[in-house]
């Protein structure tokens, strides 16, 4: 896939001094800009042995052809367990889960793997994400290899927390700040590569397209979806307690299970919603629900800003402590009555 319009800028930055690259190149910036796609094509690039100019990697050299088949022994990809497991498609585990961290073995495992010339007599590349995924040890051994980098080494960083990082490896580092796209190109490029659920989810992440796109893949849009049917539904004689046993049984199933249901997703959303009606009722753009504005004016058309305010507020309360209730029904109930009574005015408990 070629890159999003978006990175144009920032590739043809990078690529046009391949040359003059530094050793260590942090790439920054939201969750979901392609930061990851970015790095993977800069790697792709610098392995390459045809390519010229701010062309893209070529896909039929030698270089290409191993990377591609996941084996070129220059390309190194330290990424946390759990990621990698998932990549593999590796088969449960008998006990344990994997690590979301990048560990102290994978750096020393690759120190010992730079100890050896480039394989393949060229550049070589290794890619760290989320490089903010490390402890303090992990992260100073990273360092080592930044302060005396083998030559012909470029080590590409990822990260969307680079405050997370220790001031030193940040300073090693050239700093590439990936910014979110502009509405326009993000939405043409979700209508070209990804459906209805990663428009809809771009809307609520707020400029982030390829994790909308990557969350869609996983059934999130279609829930979202659900969602603001079921929400748009709720008036001040609905049976919202009969819809938190919707909502309870629907995070068991395999449906609700396969897109992350729990009650702070839930109870993230709703506060997004809560927002967007007092924006509605402001008048000002809704924010994360677009495609709801409708829906959203009429049903803030009778609610007094204020009360929409303490809806808000309540609703903000909930989502603070919402981590994984024992009772994932009675917090959803809690939510719910909430929300009902600050629409519908009656007295709060
Ligand atoms: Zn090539």
């Amino acid at each position: 896939m070629s890159l999003p319009a978006w990175l144009d800028k920032p590739w043809s930055d990078l690529v046009g001094r391949l040359d003059r690259l530094p050793h260590g190149i942090l790439l920054t910036g939201p969750v979901g800009v392609g930061k990851r796609m970015l790095a993977e094509a800069l790697a792709a690039r610098l392995l390459c042995t045809e390519a010229s100019g701010t062309q893209a990697a070529c896909g039929r050299c030698a270089g290409c052809r191993l990377r591609l088949a996941g084996t070129h022994p220059d390309l190194h990809v330290v990424v946390p367990e759990a990621e990698q497991e998932e990549a593999e498609g590796a088969s449960p585990r008998k006990s344990g889960k994997p690590s979301s961290q990048i560990l102290i073995e994978q750096i020393r495992a690759l120190q010992s793997a730079l100890e050896l010339t480039a394989h393949m007599g060229g550049r070589r590349v290794v890619l760290i994400d989320p490089a903010d995924a490390m402890n303090h040890f992990t992260a100073n051994a990273l360092l080592k290899l930044l302060e005396e980098p083998p030559a012909a080494t470029h080590l590409v960083l990822v990260s969307s927390a680079p405050r997370r990082l220790l001031p030193t490896l940040r300073s090693r580092c050239q700093n590439w700040s990936i910014g979110q796209p502009d509405g326009e190109l993000a939405r043409a490029w979700l209508a070209d590569f990804a459906d209805d659920g990663a428009t809809r989810l771009s809307g609520l992440l707020g400029g982030s397209p390829l994790e909308a796109a990557r969350l869609a893949g996983q059934g999130v849009g279609a829930a979202l979806h659900r969602f603001e049917g079921d929400l748009s539904g709720i008036r001040v004689d609905a049976d919202v307690l009969a819809l938190a046993g919707n909502w309870e049984a629907w995070s068991r199933s395999k449906d609700g299970l396969a897109a992350g249901i729990d009650m702070p997703r839930l109870s993230d959303w709703m506060l997004r919603w809560c927002w967007d009606l007092v924006a509605s009722k402001c008048g000002v753009n809704v924010r994360y629900f677009d495609g709801q504005r409708q829906v959203m004016a009429r049903l803030v058309e009778p609610v007094p800003l204020p009360r929409l305010f303490d809806c808000y507020n309540e609703i903000s309360q909930v989502r603070r402590s919402a981590t994984h209730p024992l009772n994932m029904r009675l917090a959803l109930e809690d939510m719910l009555l909430r929300y009902q009574q600050c629409l519908s005015g009656g007295k709060l408990p």
